[in-house]
């Protein structure tokens, strides 16, 4: 069931509106078509067989009263004549066809004496020639009804007349002499086509139809004549056994005349007996019904036409705004910032044009936010990049702080080892050349001159390293008075004459301290060994300063490069004369070895611009 709900409610807009007028509008018209016909048709249907019980009984009163009038007649006529006197007959019958002519439906009047049983009869003379058998038969019909029916005997059932053959019923009334006594009965057969055609006025005959019986059940009125001239029976049906039983009311009917259903409003007349009934088919009962239904049925269609216009209409101005809005958000992501809803479309529904102003707002609130955002990002930048460049200087100088000797400002110790242990990794098949330098009697120079001067004649000693190295070899200080220079891809030679070169430039350039030449030398040791994945920095720095430690033994101010024997790598031999006619050392060319390295940038802290930094003019060589 919740199944269906979501279903239902995932739908289109356009369809939920759709359904649900056609829904609002079906509902109350269904509603009416059902219901409302059935309700007022029920009503309807009652107050007609109320209306076919009043008739019947009204039929009922008027079939009463036409044969009292035929009694009263009678009464005046046995009132005012003496009938009692049979001595003169002939006015007898006289008076007798007087009274005949002025009775309608009657063809004959008779006359039975008490005292002798005389009779007399007079007939009507149209009726003559067909008066057939004895003018016995009436007191005799009396007699037998008079026997069985002695209640209701004033008038009789039907009986076929002898006279005119056609059914009648007797109407009678006793004849008195001045002492109240009963001389006589009068008679009069009264034909049945008044009580026909007062029947045959109710109703069509053939859908709705008046029925008379009389007292036995036998049919008096009826619009099948054949069951009116037979006096047909219908005692046995139950309509005529609730009016034999005195009821009167309603029923439904099964009619035999119709071949259908019928209703029936019905009535006992009276004293006679007889009974009225008004049927009517229920078919033609319901033809109205179904015109009704029918009329119902059309304006239930032109409804639901009419619904789905309304509904198509409505949903459109409901659904138009709305997609007509949901493309322009659309639209509005493709150009976000100059994107505007645009006025609300006419004739569009109050809520749909508070939400696309809702909207409208909303979309230039964010474009504002968007640029502010933008704007804030741009100084955010902006920001961002100054923080950088000094972050970049920092750590430019933090670089330099923490790889630079503070004093002499060339390479410290740490960033010596880390340089060359990088090229001892990468440059394999190279030369590895490592000058090691100590200055002579350092501490002499302290204790005379004091530490500044000692400081200067470090940083006087520093600068002839660089003015005798090329650029891309690493001169650096290792800590005290002790220096070293890596110098790249040389053979043993040319590395021999950059360490005379430089111990001759610094014993010829003293420092002045004070006025005073202050004269400098060096000890200085060499190596030179192929750089073949195995030889360490640690190793070549142990062979440099055991030459160092030769000069030093040989008494100072000399070089002395480390050699090894090709039998024993481990026996030393240094020729300490080998630089003693060397008066300048030219350096060999160049390699590769400084660009690859920088390339490789493995030796170097962790930030992109690293390598601009030490490229830069004052940055130290890497190598
Ligand atoms: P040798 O010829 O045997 O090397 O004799 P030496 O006097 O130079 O002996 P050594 O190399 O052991 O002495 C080094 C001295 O350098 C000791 C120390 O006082 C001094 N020294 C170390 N660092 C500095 C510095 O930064 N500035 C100054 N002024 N002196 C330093
Ligand atoms: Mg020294």
């Amino acid at each position: 069931m919740s199944k269906l709900f979501h279903s239902l409610f995932k739908q289109s807009v356009s369809r939920l509106v759709m359904g649900s007028f056609v829904f609002v509008l079906l509902l109350p018209l269904g509603f009416l078509a059902s219901s409302m016909p059935e309700q007022s048709w029920g009503s309807v249907k009652n107050e007609i067989l109320e209306k076919h019980l009043l008739i019947a009984k009204s039929t009922g009163e008027t079939i009463r009263l036409y044969f009292s009038s035929y009694q009263k007649s009678l009464q005046v006529f046995a009132n005012t004549a003496d009938l009692t006197n049979t001595k003169e007959p002939e006015k007898f019958k006289a008076r007798m066809a007087n009274l005949l002519k002025s009775f309608e439906n009657v063809d004959v009047i008779s006359y039975l004496s008490l005292d002798d049983y005389s009779r007399i009869v007079s007939v009507r003379p149209n009726a003559q020639g067909t008066f057939k058998k004895s003018l016995d038969e009436p007191f005799l019909k009396y007699l037998t009804f008079g026997n069985r029916h002695s209640s209701i005997r004033d008038v009789s059932p039907v009986f076929k007349s002898t006279i005119s053959n056609h059914p009648v019923v007797l109407v009678k009334t006793y004849v008195y002499d001045k002492h109240d006594t009963k001389r006589g009965i009068l008679f009069v057969e009264v034909g049945l086509s008044f009580i026909n055609d007062t029947c045959a006025k109710i109703g069509s005959g053939s859908k709705e139809y008046c029925s008379i019986v009389d007292s036995l059940g036998k049919v008096v009125a009826h619009p099948n004549k054949q069951w009116v001239d037979e006096s047909f029976d219908l005692s046995m049906l139950s309509i005529v056994q609730k009016i034999k039983r005195g009821e009167s009311g309603t029923m439904d009917f099964s009619s035999e005349y119709l071949k259908e259903e019928a209703v029936a409003g019905y009535t006992t007349v009276g004293k006679l007996g007889w009974g009225v009934m008004i049927f009517q088919s229920k078919s033609a009962l319901d033809s109205p019904l179904k015109e009704v239904m029918k009329t119902i049925l059309k304006w239930l269609v032109f409804g639901i036409g009419l619904a789905l216009f309304v509904a198509y209409f409505l949903t459109r101005q409901i659904t138009k705004p709305i997609s007509m809005l949901v493309l322009k958000s659309k639209e509005s992501g493709v150009r976000s910032n100059t994107f505007n809803l645009g006025d609300v479309p006419k004739n569009t529904p109050v809520e749909i044009a508070q939400l696309w102003i809702a909207i409208s707002s909303l979309i230039s609130r964010l474009q504002r936010s968007n640029n502010e955002v933008k704007k804030l990002n741009y100084s955010l930048s902006k920001e961002v990049k100054i923080a950088t460049a000094k972050l970049r200087e920092t750590n430019k100088h933090l670089y330099k702080i923490s790889s630079r000797d503070h004093l002499t400002k060339i390479a410290n110790r740490r960033y010596f080892e880390d340089t060359v242990t990088k090229v001892l990794d990468l440059k394999q098949g190279d030369n590895a050349s490592i000058i090691l330098i100590d200055v002579d009697k350092f501490k002499y120079i302290n204790d005379t001159y004091g530490h500044d001067a000692g400081d200067l004649a470090l940083v006087h000693i520093a600068d002839l390293m660089k003015k005798c190295t090329r650029d891309g070899d690493l001169p650096a200080r290792l800590g005290g008075d002790e220096f070293v220079i890596y110098i790249k891809n040389c053979g043993p030679k040319s590395l021999s004459r950059v360490a005379e070169n430089l111990r001759k430039a610094v014993e010829d350039n003293p420092i002045i301290w004070s006025g005073k030449e202050i004269p400098l030398s060096l000890s200085v040791g060499t190596v030179n060994h192929e750089i073949d994945g195995e030889i360490t920095l640690t190793q070549l720095l142990k062979y440099a300063d055991e030459a160092m430690y030769v000069s030093k033994e040989n008494g100072r101010n000399k070089v002395s490069a480390y050699e090894f024997v090709a039998d024993n790598p481990e026996t030393k031999s240094v020729n300490l004369d080998a630089f003693d006619s060397v008066d300048k050392v030219m350096f060999e060319p160049a390699g590769e070895v400084v660009m690859d390295i920088m390339d490789e940038k493995t030796n170097e802290p962790e930030n992109e611009d690293m390598d601009k930094l030490v490229n830069e003019e004052d940055s130290l060589p890497t190598v």
